[in-house]
């Protein structure tokens, strides 16, 4: 999802839609994470752009659905930092601050701590650029996952006093619990008209080599502020990088499954069949998925039928 999530040190890319995002004006920070061995590297390299870069003392893990595991000093080279860079020092580190502040907070299991994690997405949200109505239908799938856990261990007899958001496995699973980001890209799919390509960014999708301009989750897939915002970066690209220019234009147009865990998955087709869709996975992986049953109702599993405009 991030660049620096494997060993590979990433190469500094000045082009990339962050770092023009940042020079535009778009955006004022940029979150990544990074192996030890790029620190120095980019930190060289950007300052010739007048770009800081801030970064974690501690490295962290990165565990399933993007979760961060802070790793004990005696763990080698592994991991990766938390990374935030941006035109403004002293912005950035407040960012990094904060981020690190989300990752010790960790799941939310009291009134004060859920309202503490949903201020730090605002936040944070606001300096990457993200459109407020994104972040905010994001907050409320994050709010709508904790009470229901909450409510489902309640009926279990279990403790609610512990993390809520975490997918420990050792409980029966509620089987409509699609985690936040699930909830979110289900809710999104639900609320849309028109499966808009320029606006084909997923989790699991995302990055410096990522087929989109965005960085976030849109609050539908035909978001107004979001559409602005990837064509601004795509007008600046067509200028500035014609090359990278028609790859992100010709890249974006292909279907995503999303399974019921709320994981994407880019298709290499999929065709409609009476009510249900026909998907072509890579490896000749074959599913299928029934259309949306009523608009407006959320669902997983679900196709997102990004197609060529
Ligand atoms: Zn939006």
């Amino acid at each position: 999802m991030q660049p620096g999530s494997g060993a590979a040190t990433p190469q500094v890319d000045a082009a990339c839609v962050e770092a023009r995002g940042l020079a535009l004006g778009l955006r004022r920070a940029w979150r990544l994470r990074l192996p030890s061995s790029a620190l120095k590297p980019w930190r060289t390299a950007w300052r010739r752009s007048d770009l800081h870069l801030c970064a974690s003392q501690a490295r962290f893990q990165v565990a399933q659905g993007g979760r961060l595991r802070a790793l004990a000093d005696g763990a080698g080279e592994a991991g990766v930092h938390l990374v935030v860079l941006s035109p403004d020092r002293e912005f950035g580190r407040a960012c990094l601050a904060e981020e690190l502040r989300n990752v010790t907070r960790g799941a939310a299991t009291d009134r004060g701590q859920l309202y503490a994690t949903l201020e730090t997405h605002r936040r944070l949200g606001f300096a990457y650029g993200y459109p407020a109505c994104c972040v905010d239908a994001f907050c409320d799938a994050h709010v709508e996952t904790v009470l229901r856990r909450h409510v489902w261990r309640s009926a279990l007899g279990h403790d609610t006093n512990t993390a809520v958001v975490s997918d420990d496995g050792h409980e029966p699973e509620d089987p409509v619990d699609w985690g936040d980001n699930g909830l979110a890209i289900a809710r999104a799919a639900a609320r849309t008209d028109h499966f808009d390509p320029r606006l084909a960014a997923i989790p699991g999708a995302l990055g410096a080599s990522a087929a989109s301009t965005l960085r976030h989750l849109p609050c539908r897939f035909d978001c107004t502020a979001s559409r602005d915002l990837a064509e601004a970066l795509l007008a600046d690209l067509a200028l500035t990088d014609g090359r990278r220019h028609r790859r992100l234009r010709g890249g974006l147009a292909r279907p995503v499954w999303v399974d019921t865990r709320g994981h994407a998955h880019i298709a290499t087709s999929a065709h409609l069949s009476g009510d249900r869709w026909h998907v072509v996975l890579p490896r000749a992986r074959h599913v299928d998925v029934a259309c949306q049953p009523r608009p407006g109702r959320p669902q997983l599993p679900l196709l997102l039928p990004f197609h060529e405009a």
